[in-house]
């Protein structure tokens, strides 16, 4: 309890303001009072004592008389009775040896038993000729009264003292009144300054309390509060400067929160992922596309240990190989498989980060697509360089023959030049579809866009493939709906699509099979679908049947004239078109392959 209230004293201003104003105001008064009770009964007592010294020396002719050894002792009893009396003071006569011969207060016959008032101070003064003076609780009446002592002298000699005494009482009491007066106003002195340590003390502390608080609220990081500005004094300076201080923060932190967003922003649009760690291998930041490459939640980021968020043993030994390289920058590729396998060139560099050790900055480049466009191109030129040789070693095989004599014989002659003539046919073939491709990839190619009606064109294609397909006993039919819109395309390049996809459908379906070509209207397009009963491409060949030279089965391919190429050309010509492409295939029950062609538009077909 006592700690308490020790603790509230302390914490509080305001109450130990007006405590000290208080404690002020109550010492300066007890002071004041002590002094002014002194100097009062001081002169309480130098009045008193003058009106005694008065009155001694009016009766010091009669005391002379009293004291001389004649005198009656009844006449000196009625001295003392009678001036008692008049001056309400308390009259004594003592002789030089001390004896008390009369006493106002005293019978006569009590005279005996009084001691010796030799020894009493003012009558020693007395006797050594000046004039005595003491105060003393008197046994005889109970009260503090003041005595003087006259000596009576007759001639040079003293004969005796004639002492008076009166209560103090008799002007103190007068001096209660005023000192009640005075205890009246001390409290009511207190009470004053009770009220204004008070007041001032809420002038001061309540702003200083709001400021406490304000202050406490711009700690915890809010900085739209402001201290009340009331007063142009130091509390209102105080104020002020703590408003300027919370504005001026703000502005800074609103400019760190600017750079930061951007920063951020700058980071998370980078196609390359970026990663810190600090000194302790913690990270410091990753940007949104480390976050989709590691399938990272938003849980996990900066302030937690490198592999507890990216659980990549190599990334790791990276930015170790980095650290021990001492400042240089170190690359590395790397397979990174989470979620889904991909190339990365990762480079790592070192952060000097001052006292807290160095740092890794690592930049992820993801060379999926680069490396996997390499690896085409290797393969398309292996691709191209077999494909020629192979019609190339069979001409020239030939041709050799023929040379050596083969010429001679007639019937082989012939046979021999047929099959150099197909084989210069199919190197022919390989050549156009190439040339075809590159144009097409390289954007040569113009499309010749016309509304064209889809009908128009797929029958001369059926005619094409019919004596073919009727030879393998293949049903082939279109079934076209009625009012199917025309779509926007180039007429010829329709003709090579749809083509290329019949003329699949019945090389890859076995005889007694059926092809049957459908369209519908979807969306603003016109999906066609090429769909048969043949022999189907195993799910593992789908995803990579569009590219070049990729086929199934390569020398049953070639063995039926194809080049490889038909579907890559196929799948650019429709997307040059704006269209997509979609295979789905069965193994052993059949192929469907559909692509879709924009509409051609009302005033175009007008
Ligand atoms: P090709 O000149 O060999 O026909 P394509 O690019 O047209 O070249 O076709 C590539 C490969 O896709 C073919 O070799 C074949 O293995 C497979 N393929 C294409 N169409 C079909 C189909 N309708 N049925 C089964 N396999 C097909």
């Amino acid at each position: 309890m006592l700690r308490w209230l020790i603790l509230f004293f302390r914490r509080r201003i305001a109450v130990k303001l007006t405590l000290t104003l208080l404690a002020f105001v109550a010492v300066v008064e007890v002071v004041a009072g002590a002094y002014l009770t002194r100097a009062l009964e001081e002169r309480a007592v130098q009045a008193l004592e003058g009106r005694l010294v008065a009155l001694a020396r009016l009766l010091q002719d009669d005391a002379r008389t009293l004291l001389a050894p004649a005198a009656a002792p009844q006449a000196r009893r009625e001295f003392a009775l009678r001036t008692s009396r008049v001056t309400d003071a308390r009259i004594t006569l003592i002789l030089r040896d001390g004896r008390v011969v009369a006493e106002s207060d005293r019978p006569l016959e009590d005279l005996a038993k009084i001691e010796s008032h030799r020894d009493r101070p003012e009558v020693r003064t007395a006797l050594a000729g000046g004039v005595g003076r003491a105060v003393r609780r008197s046994e005889t009446v109970g009260h503090d009264l003041l005595y003087v002592a006259l000596p009576i002298q007759d001639g040079t000699r003293t004969v005796g003292i004639l002492r008076l005494a009166l209560p103090l009482e008799v002007v103190t009491g007068a001096y209660a009144s005023i000192r009640q007066v005075l205890l009246a106003g001390g409290f009511l002195a207190l009470a004053v300054a009770l009220g204004i340590g008070l007041f001032v003390a809420r002038r001061v502390t309540r702003p200083v309390v709001e400021m406490q608080s304000v202050a406490r609220q711009m700690a915890g990081g809010d900085y739209t509060v402001r201290a009340p500005v009331r007063s142009p004094d130091e509390i209102g300076k105080l104020g002020r400067a703590l408003n300027v201080m919370a504005s001026r923060f703000r502005e800074k932190i609103e400019d760190l929160e600017r750079e930061q967003a951007t920063i951020t922003a700058i980071l998370d649009s980078m196609v390359e992922g970026v990663l810190a760690v600090d000194g302790r291998d913690h990270l410091l930041l990753l940007n949104q596309s480390v976050r989709a490459m590691f399938r990272l939640g938003p849980r996990l980021g900066p302030g937690k240990p490198f592999l507890e968020v990216i659980r990549n043993a190599d990334l790791f030994d990276l930015l170790e190989a980095c650290r021990a390289a001492g400042g240089e920058m170190v690359s590395r590729e790397l397979s990174l498989t989470t979620p889904v396998e991909r190339v990365h060139e990762v480079h790592a560099l070192p952060l000097r980060l001052g006292g807290e050790g160095t740092g890794v900055l690592m930049v992820l480049h993801d060379v999926t697509e680069l490396r996997r466009l390499e690896r085409v191109r290797t393969e398309f030129v292996a691709n191209v360089s077999h494909e020629l040789r192979t019609p190339l070693t069979a001409i020239r095989g030939y041709l050799e023959t023929l040379l050596e004599g083969g010429l001679d014989e007639p019937d082989n002659g012939r046979r021999f030049l047929q099959i150099v003539f197909r084989h210069a046919e199919r190197l022919g073939r390989l050549l156009d579809d190439l040339m075809d491709l590159s144009n097409i990839e390289l954007g040569k190619v113009t499309l010749k866009r016309e509304p064209t009606d889809l009908a128009d064109v797929l029958e001369p294609v059926l005619a094409i493939v019919r004596p073919q397909a009727e030879a393998k006993r293949l049903a082939v039919a279109a079934d076209l709906p009625p009012g199917l819109p025309a779509v926007s395309a180039d007429r010829d390049r329709l003709v090579q699509i749809l083509l290329n996809l019949v003329d699949n459908a019945v090389k890859f379906t076995p005889e007694g099979g059926r092809v049957t070509v459908t369209a519908s209207p979807r969306e603003g397009m016109v999906e066609v679908v090429v769909a048969d009963t043949g022999v189907g491409i195993p799910s593992t060949d789908l995803p990579r049947i569009t590219e070049r030279f990729y086929r199934v089965d390569k020398a049953r391919s070639r063995e039926l004239g194809g080049t490889g190429l038909g579907l890559a050309i196929v799948k650019h010509l429709v997307q040059a078109h704006g269209g997509e492409l979609r295979i789905e295939s069965e193994l052993g029950k059949g192929t469907t392959v559909s692509f879709t062609l924009p509409t051609a538009r009302v005033e175009e077909a007008a």
